[in-house]
Parts: structure tokens; sequence; C-alpha cells
């Protein structure tokens, strides 16, 4: 805060109302647009890659991975997305679509349904790094993360299993952050794009 103080200028530029984008070919998407805008951003429903332009970040949310793929090559979004700079946010099959084995932009491989039949949806109080209170995490069908790479910070786990990462301008979380009243993970998310808007000024 106090170097940005020692910019007014750029203090300024900082707090410009931010426009997020969520990706809305398949799945969870309304339920994240509803919180964002709880919290004050403005929202885009993308479902071309045309609509990438201009966004300060982006959300990917749940639904179902290989749809999300097939429906990401067909209008062309897995390039444009390739080619998006700004802070980008993935839950559950979010988060499985960025690994390295789908779009390779994170550093993380994921295991698909990795709870098993048993333990197939979910809801258990998650310890997170830097928070002080537990938060109330919802698992559908959900990933966990195998492999991380170097670069990755793992935040939180389920029985020693990564489950919430963030790598750079990377944050994943193998649970759905947007069908509880707890929005700290998404002002986590908006502090990111913040900072990225204030490295672009
Ligand atoms: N099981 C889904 C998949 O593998 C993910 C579930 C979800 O996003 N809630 O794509």
């Amino acid at each position: 805060m106090a170097a940005l103080l020692a910019f007014p200028g750029r203090y300024h530029h900082a707090m410009k109302p931010l426009r997020i984008g969520v990706l809305a070919v398949q799945g969870n998407f309304r339920e994240h647009i509803a919180t964002l805008r709880r919290l004050g951003v403005e929202t885009v429903e993308v479902r071309k890659g045309s609509e990438l332009d201009g966004l300060d970040g982006l959300v990917i949310p749940g639904g179902e991975s290989t749809t999300f793929m097939r429906l990401m090559r067909l209008y062309g979004l897995d390039e444009a997305l390739r080619a998006f700079e700004q802070p980008v946010f993935g839950t559950c099959a979010g988060m499985i679509v960025l690994d390295r084995n789908h779009l390779g932009l994170v550093d993380l491989a994921v295991r698909r349904n990795a709870f098993g039949r048993q333990l197939a949806s979910f809801e258990t109080d998650l310890e997170i790094a830097g928070e002080d209170e537990p938060m109330r995490a919802v698992f559908i069908r959900a990933p966990w993360v195998e492999e991380v790479g170097p670069g990755v910070e793992v935040l939180a786990e389920v029985d020693g299993r990564p489950v919430l990462a963030r790598e750079g301008r990377f944050l994943v979380a193998a649970f759905h952050p947007e069908l509880t009243d707890d929005t700290r993970l998404h002002e986590r998310f908006i502090e990111t794009v913040r900072e990225a808007d204030v490295v672009r000024a």
C-alpha cells in the first residue's frame, strides 16, 4: 500500500472498475458471476476467443472438463486462452483444463474424480494458508492434484492431497467456492487481478 500511495496516479488507476470474464460454455458460471458481482466487479460471459479481449481476469468454472475441452476447441477458446496474459481462477473442471495434460498453463497434474465413488461429493472445513478461519468447501466429483511443479504454491490439502494452489497469476481450486457464501477466494483472486492491473499501467 505504501508503494501505491507514493504514486497517486497509479493508485487511482488501480481502483478503476475491473472487468472479469467467466467462461460460460457450460457448467457453474452463473454462480461465479453472482459472487463477483456481489464483490463489485463487472462480469462478462465468455463463449468465444475474441470475448477475452480487454478483460482484466478470467474465471473457469466447474462443469465437465471433457465438454469444456471440446467446446473450447470448437470456439477457438483454447488458443485464445493460451494467449491471454491476465490472472485466471480455475475451479474444479476449471482446474483440470489448466493442468499439464490439458491446456498446459499451470505446472501441475490433476487426477479427475479422484475422491472415488464413496466420497464422490462432500463438504469439509478446509484450512487455507494465510487464512485464520477455515473455509467450508464443497467438493463435487472433484479432482485432486497429483503432481506439482517447483513454482506451484500449495494452499490447502485434503488427506495430504493438494486441493488449492497458486502459480503466479493462476489460482486453482478442486472445490466450488462459488457455491457457498464465503467469498474469500474470489476476493484473493480480485486482489491478484488488481495487482496485475497496476503492473500493466
Ligand atoms: N468430474 C468433473 C470432471 O472431471 C469435474 C466436476 C466439477 O467440476 N464439479 O470434469
